[in-house]
């Protein structure tokens, strides 16, 4: 299995590129539009066909590259089936796994940062991840004040879902915000100061009522744009207009 962890600045994004050997097969987990260039020429030099790319959840504080990326290099886009999207070329769900050559990404529905987000388990020779999307982050987790987020259900989801995860199990978090890039499962139980053992459901609702945070910046055209898997829409603010012009995005869309 080839494997890295790719960071976007500006969002403070993690992509996650996974490769099988064997069919020198590739997925980009939640790639971004800004860096699709990057990840391009990174495939080309792992010498990886790009097969899919897959999301963790409809995304409101970037855009998706899933379609640039598709665009071209002819890759299908996977994502959860419960979004009902037309623009997914393959639906996932956890009766409904990723197949990759030899490895296989586990949908794991765990919703509270949005209703349908979905994490995915990876077991590899006796090592599992667990890629958390916005559910789980380290030593914290995602908002749940918007995109039908419930702090109960995020509760559960991680409670009764991922801390019930080998304890061992490599966390990899769809964000970071202080250049931290992996967790494990025994690391969060234990510390992870929203939701660590020991701390119960109304003591989290008040931490996540409390948490006063800004809108997204990029809220209004990512959410619209991600249910179209990242078409740039009319209203998309200048300086990333170039991003979506058709010599750089390829085919017309
Ligand atoms: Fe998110």
């Amino acid at each position: 299995m080839i494997f890295r962890q790719l960071f976007e600045p500006e969002s403070s994004t993690y992509t996650y590129l996974i490769g099988d050997v064997a069919s020198g097969r590739a997925l980009l987990l939640d790639p971004v539009l800004e860096t699709v260039e990057r990840d391009l020429a990174l495939l080309g030099e792992l010498g990886l066909e790009l097969a899919y790319t897959l999301e963790t959840h409809v995304h409101a504080d970037h855009l998706t590259g899933a379609r640039k990326l598709r665009d071209l290099t002819g890759c299908q886009v996977a994502g959860p089936a419960m979004d009902g999207l037309d623009c997914v070329d393959v639906g996932v769900g956890e009766d409904a796994p990723l197949v990759l050559g030899h490895l296989t990404l586990q949908p794991l529905h765990t919703p509270g940062h949005t209703a349908t987000h979905h994490c995915y388990f990876l077991e590899r020779n006796g090592i599992g991840r667990v890629f958390t999307g916005d559910t789980l982050l380290i030593d914290g987790c995602g908002r749940t004040d918007f995109q039908a987020g419930d702090a109960d259900a995020l509760y559960h989801s991680v409670r009764d879902k991922l801390f019930r995860l080998p304890e061992d199990t490599l966390v990899y978090p769809g964000h970071d915000y202080q250049g931290r890039r992996v967790s494990t499962i025994a690391q969060e139980r234990a510390r992870n100061p929203r939701l660590r053992d020991g701390i119960d459901l109304p003591t989290f609702r008040g931490i996540m009522a409390n948490l006063d945070l800004p809108y997204p910046k990029k809220m209004d055209y990512a959410v619209p744009g991600n249910l179209e898997c990242g078409r740039c829409p009319d209203h998309l603010v200048q300086q990333m207009r170039s991003l979506c012009e058709v010599s750089v995005q390829g085919t017309p869309t």
